[in-house]
């Protein structure tokens, strides 16, 4: 099968940054000061609106203010913490306020880190990198290894017991996904949206084709066996017996 639509997607594509902030001057200062970061912006007026940018495409960290029309951003926060396929979004909060206990109620509520207004885009764009190394391994340069097979997401490189193992670009960015979130069910659905983003047309299907070719490409290590199906649910990486 052709493969020409996602090995033409960039492998280190730039981090996507959800603003939901009402005010239109500060959603401007901010979506200024982090497209010169280098960062890909997009924004939202009110929690409806970020729903709907969050249906669209899973974004890789979300910049909430707290005191927004309607839902504050600490609920709209709390709500994604339950969402078991939001959850670990990252968010940092924006607020006013500098008083430590809401400081405390916003980390409570589930918010990564808190940034308080006025603040200074450089300081606005060290927290988030901040908060991106954290959660993305990518950033941070760490290895993963399970029984002998490593993936470096710096290098892209897989390696089985020291012997490269060669990859297409979806099975690789497959199998970083798979070993950074091991011992996780994923469905075909939630692998599309993590794997190719959401807004990609690409039939459910497909994810069975990359499946094959990365247990492929593993077989002669003996590692296919980690790439499991889950009847009825999806895929799971895991280094546990089926
Ligand atoms: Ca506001």
């Amino acid at each position: 099968m052709a493969d020409t639509r996602t090995s033409r997607l960039p492998l280190m594509a730039a981090k996507q940054i959800l603003v939901v902030e009402d005010e239109k001057p500060i959603r401007d200062m901010i979506g200024f000061a982090l497209r010169r970061a280098g960062f890909e912006v997009r924004e939202a007026v009110d929690v409806r609106a970020a729903r709907a940018e969050l249906a669209n495409r899973r974004p890789d960290l979300l910049l909430m203010d707290w005191m927004l029309p309607e839902m504050s951003g600490i609920e709209f926060t709390r709500q994604l913490k339950r969402d078991s396929d939001l959850r670990d979004l990252p968010v940092i909060m924006l607020t006013a306020r500098a008083e430590e206990s809401d400081k405390v109620a916003g980390l409570e509520g589930g918010a990564d880190d808190y940034v308080t207004k006025p603040f200074s885009p450089r300081e606005l764009v060290a927290r988030i990198n901040a908060v991106l190394r954290r959660v993305d391994p990518a950033v941070e340069g760490a290895v993963f290894e399970f029984d002998g097979l490593t993936v470096d997401p710096v290098a892209h490189r897989v390696l089985a017991r020291g012997a490269p193992v060669a990859l297409g670009p979806t099975e690789y960015r497959m199998l970083e996904f798979f070993m950074t979130h091991p011992d996780r069910v994923y469905s075909r659905e939630q692998l599309l949206d993590r794997i190719w983003g959401g807004n990609v047309y690409i039939e459910e299907r497909t994810i069975d084709v990359h499946i094959r070719r990365l247990r492929k490409a593993l077989e002669e290590f003996g590692y296919d066996r980690m790439v499991q199906t889950v009847r009825g649910a999806g895929y799971r990486f895991s280094t546990h017996a089926e």
